[in-house]
């Protein structure tokens, strides 16, 4: 790497978030550098699989023109499944259009997708530096002005390079580090903030994985599953299909798998053990298996998005929205925002708190921090309800069964039935209370 070198802007991290900012710095006529320690952008990533097509065309407006497009399907069909012990009620839709204009989001994979958008970034004219990770900030007068990477300054001294900028962008993923040396964060994560999720890539045999799902070719399946899934804990799996293969994942919040007791990947094999589950997963060969941290903490630990020479994107900053699924693109935009600012504070010739500040106005301002306010009482709403994951998945599930059952018996004594079974798994009256506090949420009461 040579000896102290000098950028315009360092973008820390090579995943949407960093991958968005550094285009939108160098598409601005920035020199930029992008760092990121994994062998090439993707190499360390793991996520469930649904790309959105909005926030990959803020990047690529010619996204179309592809010859290859780095996806694997298109979804055409979204929703949840709700998981009994043997059974599931399916909460599906799709609609013609989905099938026939251009899809909102795409399954794909991050070794893929990721090498995909860094080729883009490059084009765009970003210096982007694979097995680099950077070990510190580098830090003159109250301000960050460059970072420290694990790599040699000249092969006599064997010291960590330095790399100057008067703008450093951090998109180190959940672990934020870097952020918190910058002193953006102040404290670290809770177990009950960040949530671990496994997950299995299983190739089916060909031609099934259209057969198992009652999918096209060019259709695409993407679904969250509840209730039993997680052994009806707060949190979710996930089933995504892909061209040959489906991704197959569940996670929990860390408080839960230490105060349970219960092993990721025994969560996971339970999850493939379910019989509608096991069927569609028949004969197949798990590809890859990972492991990975989602970041929940929201508005609570949300930290300072800036300090004088930096700012944090994506989720080192904990931009996700687990209930919605969206993390890469939020990434991407507040990675876009970011870069924004970055140009701004060198058209002015200044990196200070005010400069930067834009990033956060404009994160302020726009849908993401207002889904953040929103979702706090969401959360706790969906923390303090246990039963919409251990007792409402099992009741759709015994209740439907029943209705739909109900053939050669007298309706009255079937809807009795179900009522009883009502009244006995949650009571009418915690019923009532359910629904109005879940329609108080919806109405942002
Ligand atoms: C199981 C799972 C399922 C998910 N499913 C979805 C989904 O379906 N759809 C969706 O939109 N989102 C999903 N997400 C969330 C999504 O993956 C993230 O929100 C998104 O990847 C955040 O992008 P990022 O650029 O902020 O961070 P990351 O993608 O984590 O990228 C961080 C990068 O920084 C690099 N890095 C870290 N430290 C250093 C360092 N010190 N020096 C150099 N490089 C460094 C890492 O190697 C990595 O490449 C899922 C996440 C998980 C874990």
């Amino acid at each position: 790497m040579g000896k102290e070198l000098e950028y315009q802007v360092v973008v820390v991290g090579g995943g949407p978030g960093g991958l968005a900012a550094a285009m939108t710095c160098a598409r601005a006529g920035l020199s930029t550098l992008l760092l990121e320690r994994g062998r090439f952008a993707g190499a360390k990533n793991l996520f469930g699989g649904v790309v959105y097509t909005e926030s990959i065309l803020s990047l690529v407006p010619d996204l179309f023109s592809e010859k290859r497009l780095p996806f694997e399907r298109p979804v055409t069909e979204e929703g949840w499944w709700l998981l009994s012990e043997k059974g599931v009620v399916k909460l599906t839709h799709t609609e013609a259009e989905r099938m026939e204009g251009p899809p909102r989001a795409y399954t794909a994979f991050r070794a893929r997708f990721d090498p995909w958008l860094a080729q883009k970034a490059k084009e765009a004219g970003v210096l982007l530096v694979p097995k680099t990770k950077v070990i510190d900030l580098l830090k003159e007068e109250g301000q960050v002005k460059g970072v420290v990477v694990d790599r040699p300054r000249d092969w006599e001294d064997q010291e960590p390079a330095v790399v100057r900028a008067p703008v450093v962008i951090l998109s180190e993923g959940v672990n934020r580090l870097l952020a918190q040396k910058a002193g953006l964060i102040d404290r670290d994560f809770k177990p009950q903030e960040v949530a671990l999720s496994v997950k299995e890539v299983v190739q089916l045999p060909k031609g099934e994985v259209e057969k198992r799902l009652g999918l096209k070719e060019n259709q695409g399946l993407a679904v969250e599953l509840l209730g039993e899934a997680t052994l009806g804990l707060p949190g979710s799996g996930f089933l995504y299909t892909n061209t040959t293969t489906v991704s197959l994942g569940v996670g929990l919040f860390l408080s839960d798998f230490a105060q349970k007791g219960i092993k990721p990947y025994e969560l996971l094999e339970n999850l493939k053990r379910h019989p509608v589950l096991a069927r569609i997963l028949e004969g197949g060969e798990t590809l890859e298996y990972g492991a990975h941290l989602i970041p929940e903490w929201g508005l609570e630990g949300l930290p300072k998005l800036s300090a004088p020479g930096v700012m944090v994107v994506g989720d080192a900053a904990g931009l996700v929205n687990p209930l919605f699924r969206e993390g890469t693109n939020l990434a991407i935009y507040s990675g876009i925002m970011a870069g924004k600012a970055a140009v701004a504070a060198h058209e002015k010739g200044h990196f200070g708190s005010s400069s930067l500040a834009l990033y956060e106005e404009t994160l302020k301002s726009s849908y993401i921090y207002r889904d953040l306010q929103y979702f706090r009482k969401l959360k706790r709403y969906l923390q303090e309800n246990r039963a919409w994951f251990d007792t409402y998945p099992q009741l759709f599930n015994q209740v439907l069964g029943l209705y739909l059952s109900a053939q050669g018996r007298a309706k009255e004594e079937v809807f009795r039935e179900i009522s009883k079974l009502i009244r006995q798994r949650r009571g009418m009256v915690n019923l009532l209370k359910d629904a109005l506090k879940a329609f108080k949420l919806f109405k942002g009461w």
